[in-house]
């Protein structure tokens, strides 16, 4: 399943440089699709969000620290653990229950992300 950062984040942003989906956004930030992966032009995502990989998306939290959902992959494929939990001195980022996916589904979204 994803990861999620719940409001215990005390917006240290240690995690974001940890991610390698470039999924970890500041409170207020928006983010897009583009920003480190490989996604160019249309995108059609997992949670159904039609956008230009380029298109600034509005942030989802304007308080804390967000990941994008469509771009975790729990770091499967590149680490053994999610490497925003590892670092997290609050540990408040964890599984998202509302988006659990299989360590396949989780691989099949890294190529999603990463040609
Ligand atoms: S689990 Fe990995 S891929 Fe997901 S947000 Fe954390 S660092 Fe990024
Ligand atoms: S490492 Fe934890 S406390 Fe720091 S910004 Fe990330 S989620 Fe928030």
């Amino acid at each position: 399943m994803a990861i999620k950062i719940t409001d215990e984040c005390i917006n240290c942003g240690a995690c974001e440089p940890e991610c390698p989906n470039n999924a970890i956004y500041e409170g207020g930030q928006e983010w897009r699709f583009s920003d480190g992966t490989d996604l160019k032009g249309g995108v059609t995502s997992k949670t159904g969000i039609f956008a230009d990989a380029d298109d600034a998306q509005e942030p989802l939290d304007y308080d804390v620290y967000y990941i994008v959902t469509d771009k975790c992959t729990e770091c499967k494929g590149f680490h053994e653990e999610p490497q925003c939990a590892a670092v997290c001195p609050v540990d408040c980022c964890v599984p998202d229950e509302d988006h659990v996916e299989t360590g396949e589904e989780l691989l099949e979204k890294k190529a999603f992300l990463h040609l």
